[in-house]
């Protein structure tokens, strides 16, 4: 806290000076060189200001310049008191009567009578060699001098990074192999995410081997998940692994630098990584940096754009075959520019999703390695009681825990401890919506399942690969994934119709279960409504309306909200259209009620298996309607 407290106001004083300034806005870079002279050359001006003005309060004598003329009136009146003179300029003192104290100075003109007036007139003078390198030395080395030190002071305070002449130092630490110690073993729950970079581990222990070959090494992976999921953790784990160094840096750092600066970091970063391939890159939260291009509105931020095409640049400029991957990570791959989700950019994305039960016991043994558990903790128990947590909360839980244990004065961390601890880990999630109460879960097995037995029952729709109950991305609470067998360019009408039953499995599930109905169909009902609005109005399948095809009504792409386009058909018509969309819905809905209905007993015993273990693969449920 007092740290930060520190930090504000100097910043502060600094943007003050460059506003009195008129500074602050520093122009934007013409000649595209993101150049560090954008900002030094007003650091420079601001400099010289300092100095000068230095030089004039402090430095220059309180004196009195006076025409070579008039100093040649004060000899022969008698005035001067002392005078000495230097090669270029004659200073002097009046006589005490005239006005004591009072010097004078004046330019020295070549004056061959000058010594025989001062003579004649009696005044006594000697000559001096003007000190320049004294001179010199008090008006510029020592302001500069104090100039550097106040810098170096507040750099200090604020940390690095946070001063505003921290241009250009590169901060990318680098890890040297014994620094990353982290490795798979450390790495649980995110199995698949884990198989898919055993390629990158074995390309950099390894170049030579794929190169022999001819096979192309992805140039960027994206990390894709949820926060919290390991992300960061899994790429120091595949440097770790690869034993290789890792080069981190993070898009949110890039932000806060002035014009010039990211892309120059960009720049340096991977010239150094070029000089220890094999190596890793990691650019954590890639978001902050990535934003797509012009998306923002109130004019963009130049200098995040920069440091994004710079990147662009060097990821386009780099050659795998010399050994560097790079590494990203995000949990919000929609706002990414697309440029750098293309082929040879970040091509290669893995997912990092929040891990099932079996992946949280594997997390927990892993945090709980470094505390003593009593005998009757079950840390299979804690995974069941602990769906919709990702690693980062197991391991605040596994922490939390050891604290109350130890506030408790006992000896080693027991099952009490873990549920007080849920308790106040779960309380928190809950607040931010991310884990589902008991009831919550329970509809969520049943509906899930009515999808997937649904799908495997009618004879168009695409086998189940997977059934989850673990929320994933921002409105699914879980969700059902089919495989397509093959790329489909047609679908028939029956295909249509079987696709819009899957659709309505899981409403009708909860309806025959709970013989109530819960808001999270809405989305599968409002995908239903638009195909079977899509069969009657645009492929003409509906018997009633024959083969016209009505067009949807389409909103021009930048029409004002409200804007509503013409229909090309009556009203009339409009009513039977809806009239035909509803049949359709509710012949599916038919069908779909009969067959969970026939398929009780199946449909019970997934969502139990689901409760259990939260995902569950196409093979098991097909074996399982098989059997009954
Ligand atoms: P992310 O980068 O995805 O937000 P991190 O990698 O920063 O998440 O994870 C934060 C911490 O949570 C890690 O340092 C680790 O202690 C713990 N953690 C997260 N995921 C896992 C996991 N899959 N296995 C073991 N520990 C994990
Ligand atoms: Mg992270
Ligand atoms: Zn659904």
């Amino acid at each position: 806290m007092t740290d930060n407290s520190n930090k504000e106001p100097r910043k502060n004083i600094i943007e003050q000076i460059r506003s009195w300034l008129g500074l602050e806005n520093p122009p934007p870079q013409k000649n595209g060189l993101p150049g560090k002279s954008g900002f030094n050359m007003w650091y420079l001006l601001i400099l010289f200001l300092f100095i000068t003005s230095v030089q004039q309060f402090f430095l220059a004598p309180k004196v009195e310049p006076i025409p070579y003329s008039k100093f040649k009136q004060y000899v022969t009146e008698g005035k001067v008191g002392t005078l000495t003179i230097e090669p270029e300029k004659i200073r002097g003192t009046l006589t005490e009567k005239e006005k004591p104290g009072q010097e004078f100075t004046t330019v020295r003109v070549t004056d061959p009578d000058l010594v025989k007036d001062l003579d004649a007139h009696n005044v006594s003078y000697s000559g001096r060699y003007a000190n320049k390198f004294l001179s010199f030395l008090l008006a510029w080395i020592i302001p500069i001098g104090i100039f550097y030190l106040i810098w170096r002071f507040s750099m200090k305070k604020m940390g690095p990074g946070m001063g505003v002449m921290s241009f250009s130092k590169n901060k990318a630490k680098i890890f040297a192999e014994s620094e990353t110690k982290v490795s798979f073993a450390d790495v649980a729950g995110i199995d698949e995410a884990k198989e898919e970079l055993q390629e990158i581990v074995e390309f950099l222990t390894n170049p030579g081997k794929f190169q022999k070959l001819g096979g192309r090494i992805p140039k960027g992976v994206l990390l894709v998940g949820p926060p919290g999921t390991g992300k960061t953790l899994l790429a120091k784990a595949v440097a770790g692994e690869a034993k290789v160094p890792f080069f981190s840096i993070s898009g949110s750092e890039f932000v806060e630098m002035f014009v010039g600066v990211g892309a120059a970091r960009v720049r340096d970063l991977f010239s150094q990584a070029a000089k220890q391939a094999p190596c890793i890159i990691f650019i954590d939260e890639l978001d902050a940096l990535g934003k797509a291009r012009g998306m923002n509105v109130m004019g963009g931020h130049d200098e995040r754009e920069q440091t994004l095409n710079q990147l662009l640049v060097e990821m386009d400029g780099f050659d795998t075959n010399k050994g560097v991957i790079i590494m990203s990570a995000t949990n919000r791959p929609e706002i990414l520019d697309p440029a750098l989700l293309r082929p040879g950019r970040f091509d290669r994305q893995v997912l990092v999703d929040r891990p099932d039960i079996n992946g949280r016991e594997a997390i927990l043994k892993i945090h709980a390695k470094n505390v003593l558990l009593g005998p009757a903790v079950d840390l299979r128990k804690i995974a069941g009681r602990t769906p919709g947590f990702v690693g980062a909360d197991l391991a605040n839980l596994v922490n939390e825990s050891a604290l109350l244990a130890a506030r408790k004065n006992k000896e080693t961390v027991e099952a009490a401890e873990f549920d007080e601890a849920i308790d106040r880990v779960v309380g928190g999630l809950e607040k931010k919506n991310r884990v589902m109460n008991a009831r919550e879960k329970e509809i969520v097995t049943f509906h899930e399942s009515g999808h997937a037995i649904v799908a495997e029952s009618v004879e168009h729709a695409d086998p189940v690969h997977k059934i989850s109950i673990i929320p994933r991305g921002i409105a699914a609470l879980g969700y059902t994934q089919q495989q397509p067998i093959e790329d489909r360019y047609l679908m028939t009408r029956s295909e249509l119709l079987d696709r819009l039953a899957v659709l309505l499995g899981g409403r009708v599930a909860e309806e025959l279960v709970f013989d109530e109905i819960s808001t999270g169909a809405q989305n599968d009902l409002q995908r239903a409504t638009d195909i079977a609005r899509s069969m009657v109005t645009e492929y003409g399948m509906s018997e009633r309306l024959g083969l016209v095809t009505y067009e949807r009504a389409r909103q021009p792409m930048f029409a004002p909200e409200g804007f509503a386009a013409g229909k090309t058909y009556s009203e009339e018509k409009a009513a039977q259209i809806d009239k035909e969309i509803a049949r359709f819905v509710d012949e599916a809905h038919q069908r779909v009620r009969k067959i969970l209905t026939e398929r009780r007993v199946v449909l019970d015993k997934l969502a139990q298996l689901l409760a259990e273990k939260e995902s569950v693969q196409g093979e098991e449920l097909r074996k399982m309607m098989a059997d009954s």
